[in-house]
C-alpha cells in the first residue's frame, strides 16, 4: 500500500439528544420472602464500576409490597455500592408477577431515565427483563459474561457467548435507552459490604388496581433447590469430565470431593451419559461457579465449560493431553492419567487433613 493511501477515519458517534438525557446505572434488586437474591449485590458491584466509568450515579430499584421490608433492601443496596434507591411499594407487588412488575419498572424508567439497566439472569429477572425491554422498545443482551463501557461513545459493551458458545460477541445498543443486560448468578464477583454506607431513597407510587391484573397468586410452594447441590456457592469443587472414560471411574471424583469437603461438578457429556445429575453440570448450559478452588479431571476445557468456571480463584487441571485447552487458563496443570492422579490426591489430602 502506498504511503498516500487515504486513512479511514472512525466516524464520531453522535447520540440522539433525546437519548443523551438518560443518565445513571440501575440494578434491579430481586427479592423473595424477605431475602434478596445475591445476584443483585453482584450486579451492584459491577454497576459501580460502570457508573464510575461514566461519572454517573448507581441506583438500586426495589419493587415491593408495603410489608416486604423494602427500606431494609434499600439500605443493604447502599452497603453494596448504590448511591440511591428507587422504592416502589404497592400491595400489587406482593410476590412476583409479570404485569405489575413490568408496569412498575417501565414507569420508573420513563420517569427517571437511566442509561443502563441490569437484572439477574434468574427466572424472575429473565421474565421481567424481556417484558420491560419489549414494552420500552429497547435492546437487551441476555446472559452476559462481562460488561464494560465503550468510552468512544459511552455505550454499554455487553459480552456474551454466541454460535452455541463457540464465540464471544460484544453487543452495543447505540440508538435506544436504557441499555439492558442480564447476568447469571456468580458470573460477577460479590463486592465487599460497606457497613454504614448511606444513600438516598426516592419513593414512587404505583397506581395499579388489583382487578386489572390477570395473574393471581393462589399458593406459594417453596423452592426445594436448597436440598439440591449448591454448586454456585461452593468454595471447592472437584469436577469430572468424559476423560474418566466410564461411570465407575467418576466415583474417584466423589472420593476426592469428600476428603476436601467439596461439591462435585461435571462436564455436559458426563451429565448426558447419566454419570452425574443435571444440577452438577458446570458451563454455559449448566451452572456458573466461582469457587476458591476448582479441580478439573479429564475435562478438555471447551469454551462452553470454561464460561461456567473461569471465575474460580484457582483452577487445577488434570489431563493426559498436554495440549488440552484447559491448560491455557488453568493456574496449575498436572499432565497425566486422572485415574491414577485422583486417588493419589485423595490419599495425600486424607493424610494431610487427618
Ligand atoms: P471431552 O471433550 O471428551 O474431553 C475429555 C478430556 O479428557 C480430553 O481433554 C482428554 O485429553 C482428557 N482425558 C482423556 N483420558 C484421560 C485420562 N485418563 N486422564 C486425564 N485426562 C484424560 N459442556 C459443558 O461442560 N458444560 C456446558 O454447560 C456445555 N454447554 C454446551 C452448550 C452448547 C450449546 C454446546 C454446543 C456445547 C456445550 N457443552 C457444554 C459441550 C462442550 O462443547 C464440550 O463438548 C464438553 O465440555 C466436553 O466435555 P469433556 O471435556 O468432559 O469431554
Amino acid at each position: 500500500m502506498s504511503n498516500d493511501a487515504p486513512v479511514k477515519k472512525k466516524r464520531k458517534f453522535e447520540l440522539d439528544p433525546r437519548l443523551a438525557a438518560y443518565k445513571g446505572v440501575w440494578v434491579f434488586i430481586e427479592h423473595e420472602r424477605g431475602q434478596v437474591h445475591p445476584v443483585s449485590w453482584e450486579l451492584l458491584g459491577e454497576g459501580r464500576k460502570l457508573a464510575d466509568m461514566l461519572g454517573v450515579e448507581l441506583a438500586g430499584v426495589v419493587l415491593a409490597a408495603p410489608g416486604d421490608d423494602g427500606q431494609r433492601f434499600c439500605h443493604d443496596a447502599f452497603a453494596y455500592g448504590a448511591d440511591l434507591c428507587y422504592l416502589m411499594e404497592s400491595p400489587t407487588l406482593q410476590d412476583y408477577r409479570n404485569d405489575p412488575f413490568t408496569r412498575g419498572m417501565t414507569e420508573l424508567v420513563n420517569t427517571y431515565q437511566p442509561e443502563v439497566l441490569l437484572l439477574g439472569a434468574t427466572t424472575q429477572g429473565r421474565d421481567l427483563a424481556g417484558s420491560v425491554a419489549t414494552t420500552l422498545l429497547t435492546g437487551l443482551t441476555a446472559d452476559c459474561t462481562s460488561l464494560t463501557i465503550d468510552m468512544d461513545n459511552r455505550s454499554l459493551a455487553a459480552t456474551r457467548p454466541t454460535f452455541g458458545g463457540s464465540l464471544l460477541c460484544t453487543i452495543v445498543t447505540l440508538n435506544y435507552r436504557p441499555q439492558m443486560a442480564t447476568v447469571r448468578p456468580r458470573v460477577m464477583a460479590m463486592p465487599e459490604r460497606q457497613k454504614g454506607r448511606g444513600g438516598r431513597i426516592i419513593e414512587h407510587p404505583l397506581a395499579m388496581a388489583e382487578e386489572s391484573i390477570i395473574t393471581k397468586v393462589l399458593d406459594y410452594i417453596p423452592d426445594d433447590s436448597r436440598d439440591k447441590p449448591q454448586l454456585p456457592f461452593a468454595d471447592i469443587i472437584v469436577s469430572g469430565g468424559k476423560g474418566l472414560a466410564k461411570q465407575e471411574n467418576f466415583q474417584l471424583v466423589w472420593e476426592l470431593a469428600r476428603v476436601l469437603s467439596a461439591e462435585v461438578g461435571a462436564s455436559r457429556p458426563v451429565v448426558q451419559a447419566g454419570w452425574a445429575e443435571l444440577d452438577r453440570q458446570v458451563g454455559q448450559s449448566g451452572r456458573t461457579v466461582r469457587p476458591k478452588l476448582y479441580i478439573a479431571a479429564g475435562i478438555s476445557g471447551a469454551i462452553q465449560h470454561r464460561v461456567g468456571m473461569e471465575g474460580a480463584d484457582c483452577v487445577i487441571a488434570i489431563n493426559n493431553d498436554p495440549n488440552a485447552p484447559i491448560f491455557d487458563f488453568a493456574h496449575y496443570g498436572i499432565v497425566g492419567d486422572a485415574l491414577q492422579i485422583l486417588p493419589a490426591l485423595t490419599e495425600a489430602f486424607r493424610q494431610k487433613l487427618a
